[in-house]
């Protein structure tokens, strides 16, 4: 049997053991690259999945792919690029032809977030059920979910997870006619339009494209002029294939005097909620836009913001105080540092997430495939110096310890060679890209 039947049939396996919408986002994403010496090389073709999809399901596919191949196999997670992808997409992804319409320049002009995107998006249990739908409809807007409604509490994510469809539709159909409004937006435009008469220029805008996606919909209820031409710009928009997007703070039944009509026309696709973040969501959203920021915020300091701010918005507020903070002190970002910003009632990371020494050191041998005798031994070949150096900087950088009980716990080593192996990595981490993304790597597998 090939790699390709074999993987299919594991595949099939699988998906009646899961929810569909957690097949479709994370197990139909991989591929068995190779199968050799009882290891199997698992490829994943979106990234940002894979500590996820380990973490969830390397138990439930070993067994499934031990029961065919009867042995033992070890399983290896590892990033495809995207000529390599092949996604099992099914049916759901059929793609519909787009009716022709007159080119109108305002759809250049959409104000998305630049940073708004599916990679910058990290997913959790609170909004993977939205991400899978996010996702499906990015990728073959007008045939999956229509409309779709996200909605939830403040700062969940609504309005970067639609607007990560906008750039994903963008990006596979550059021509596309998209519409990205607010509720607030669309709302003062038709008042404009009715007092201008102009409502038949608004017309054609609005009813000729091919996705229009509304932040904060809510807002149209109660306004009786505006829910009449949402409710003809809605089927207009659905009878020629396009696909409606909305967010909104409440589920549509319980938005007051929002017209049924719309109510049912929300409820016709799918409406999904969003959370709120648990902590290691929050964890690895500190993390995201540190890396944005060009930051890098050790783990450990992001669990002690997220400990203490939980309300999503927060979040970056509260880490461009602490980048700043350390710049015009000129000193590192450190637990000291957010400690004191962050004040005397501070929470500290709940123990179940705070990380141990013997893990880093397990981790980071596992990351360069040593055993953990090569690593904490004293053979000083050229293969093992670099690990050992970067092993000596996480645990200096995440976990804060002394160096000298760094050299404690490794052997016995003096604490000027850890200082020197840590000076090493803090220059080389800015400059050299290799080193870098090992850490990056490295730390994935720590938040796992
Ligand atoms: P909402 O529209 O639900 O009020 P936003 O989309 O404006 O929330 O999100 C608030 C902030 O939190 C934004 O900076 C956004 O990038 C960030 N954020 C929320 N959820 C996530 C996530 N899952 N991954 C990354 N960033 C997130
Ligand atoms: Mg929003």
């Amino acid at each position: 049997m090939d790699n390709q039947t074999l993987w299919d049939i594991v595949l099939a396996d699988l998906q009646i053991n899961v929810s569909k919408a957690s097949f479709q986002t994370f197990l139909s994403q991989t591929k068995l690259l190779d199968l050799n010496n009882h290891t199997a090389t698992i490829g994943c073709s979106q990234p940002m999945l894979i500590n996820l999809i380990e973490k969830r399901y390397y138990s439930q596919i070993k067994k499934t792919l031990d029961s065919y191949t009867k042995t033992d196999t070890l399983l290896v997670f590892k990033a495809i690029s995207s000529e390599n992808k092949k996604f099992n997409d099914g049916p759901l992804f059929k793609l519909k032809p787009y009716p022709e319409f007159t080119p109108i320049n305002v759809y250049q002009t959409l104000n998305l977030n630049r940073d708004y995107t599916f990679d910058n998006f990290a997913v959790s249990s609170s909004n993977q059920m939205a991400y899978a739908a996010a996702t499906a409809v990015a990728k073959s807007p007008g045939s999956s979910y229509n409309p779709l409604f996200l909605y939830g509490g403040v700062g969940v994510g609504k309005t970067h997870l639609m607007q990560a469809i906008g750039h994903a539709i963008i990006a596979n159909q550059p021509n596309i006619k998209i519409i990205y409004c607010s509720g607030e937006e669309f709302t003062n435009e038709i008042i404009e339009a009715i007092g201008n008469k102009t409502t038949g220029s608004f017309k054609k805008k609005y009813r000729r494209v091919n996705a229009l996606f509304i932040d904060d919909i809510q807002f149209i209820a109660g306004k009786n002029a505006v829910q009449e031409e949402f409710f003809h710009t809605f089927n207009a928009i659905q009878q020629y294939g396009g696909q409606i997007i909305m967010t909104s703070d409440r589920p549509p039944e319980e938005i007051n005097k929002l017209e049924a009509r719309l109510r049912s026309r929300f409820e016709g696709g799918l409406t999904i909620d969003i959370g709120q973040p648990d902590f290691e969501l929050r964890c690895a959203i500190l993390l995201i836009k540190a890396k944005q920021r060009k930051v890098d915020l050790p783990i450990e300091v992001a669990k002690i913001i997220a400990a203490n701010i939980e309300n999503p918005r927060k979040l970056d507020g509260t880490l461009v105080r602490i980048i700043t903070e350390s710049q015009t002190k000129g000193v590192l970002i450190n637990q000291e540092l957010v400690k004191n910003i962050l004040g005397k009632t501070m929470k500290e990371t709940p123990p179940k997430y705070q990380i141990k020494p013997e893990e880093v050191i397990n981790i980071v041998a596992s990351f360069y495939n040593l055993k953990l005798t090569q690593i904490k031994g004293i053979r000083r070949d050229r293969v093992l110096a670099l690990p050992r150096q970067i092993l000596y900087y996480i645990l200096r950088s995440e976990l804060n310890i002394p160096l000298v009980e760094i050299g404690n716990l490794l052997g016995g080593r003096d604490h000027t060679t850890i200082m020197h192996g840590v000076r090493k990595i803090t220059e080389l981490v800015g400059t050299d890209e290799k080193i870098h993304g090992d850490i990056v790597g490295i730390k994935n597998r720590l938040m796992g």
